[in-house]
């Protein structure tokens, strides 16, 4: 059998044209303005600073512009308070993204509950998570909903299936598994403490691996004719799943990488555009 690749490059090159046209024509409808985008980088993480740029760059590609804030690795969260709130009350910008992680003195918490949520575009906020998990309007938090996009695209069938998430973060697990259980999969959310988790993965008609551990989850758990899904990527060009093995047995599965990295920054920015629309529109 040969696997349906998720291909999310593909998918996030073809939704960027889609972006562009809806952002120019807006431009045009406005006399000039575009979406605009927020992004904050507090310290100097080499990898948070690349993530920044790459999302500054990707904003650009679409012409849209964004408005790059950095602060020192010595701010406070009262200060990255104050510049979230600045941010808040500014008409011209659309959408605000606090890149994580944040050095240890800051109440990251707090700081992303800040963001107003009609700007959440990067879906941080308790209150955008609760409202998305209660099947209320919001913006998704990006890594899941951008694989949401991606299986949605590939027509990847999620009712009434036993989707298996291997991670419970904030950011990725969590809203995730909420994501799967509206779209009327059977969840079951897995983590550090989790017994058997094995025997739960061999259950798993969709597997996805948010672990951050190089391929933490083996092939020999995941069933013939599963679907996989990888957040993963490490040193070497390898996820969270042992993915080698499986290409020729599952239905479906993300390459690393090409997979879900792209849907991220294609969610950031798609959602921005929304936002955009809303306000500018
Ligand atoms: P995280 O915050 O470190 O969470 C990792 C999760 O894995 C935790 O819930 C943890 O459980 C669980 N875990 C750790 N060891 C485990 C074990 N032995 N068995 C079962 N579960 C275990 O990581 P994250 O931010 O969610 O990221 C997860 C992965 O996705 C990483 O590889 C990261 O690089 C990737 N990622 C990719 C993107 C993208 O744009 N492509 C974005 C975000 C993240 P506990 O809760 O019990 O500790």
């Amino acid at each position: 059998m040969s696997a349906l690749v998720l291909d999310g490059k593909a998918l996030a090159q073809k939704t960027e044209e889609e972006l562009s046209a809806r952002v120019a024509k807006l431009k045009e409808k406005s006399g000039g303005q575009t979406p605009i985008l927020a992004t904050i980088l507090v310290g100097d993480d080499p990898a948070s600073a690349t993530y920044v740029k790459m999302k500054g760059n990707a904003c650009r590609r679409i012409g849209m512009d964004s408005l790059q804030v950095e602060l020192p690795a010595s701010t406070t969260t009262e200060e990255l308070l104050a510049k979230i709130g600045e941010l808040n009350e500014n008409p011209n910008v659309h959408g605000i993204l606090l890149q994580h992680p944040v050095p240890a003195q800051i109440d990251e918490r707090a700081c992303f509950d800040a963001i107003d949520l009609d700007k959440d575009v990067d879906g941080v906020t308790c209150l955008g998570f609760g409202r998305m998990a209660m099947g209320e309007e919001a913006y998704g938090c990006a890594t899941p909903k951008g694989i949401m996009r991606l299986l949605e695209a590939y027509e990847v069938e999620l009712e009434g299936k036993h989707a298996v998430v291997v991670g419970r973060s904030p950011i990725l697990g969590k809203p995730m598994a909420a994501m799967l259980l509206n779209a009327n999969a059977t969840v079951t959310i897995c983590h550090s403490r989790t017994r058997d988790l094995a025997d739960h993965i061999r259950r798993a008609d969709i597997v996805v691996g948010a672990v951050g551990r190089p391929e933490f989850i083996k092939a020999e758990w995941i069933k013939d004719g599963a679907v996989v899904v990888d957040a993963g990527y490490h040193p070497g060009g390898v996820g969270d799943i042992e993915l080698a093995p499986l290409v020729d047995r599952v239905a479906a599965y993300t390459p690393v990488p090409g997979g879900v990295g792209p849907m991220t920054i294609n969610t950031l920015i798609y959602q921005s555009v929304d936002s955009g629309e809303r306000k500018i529109g």
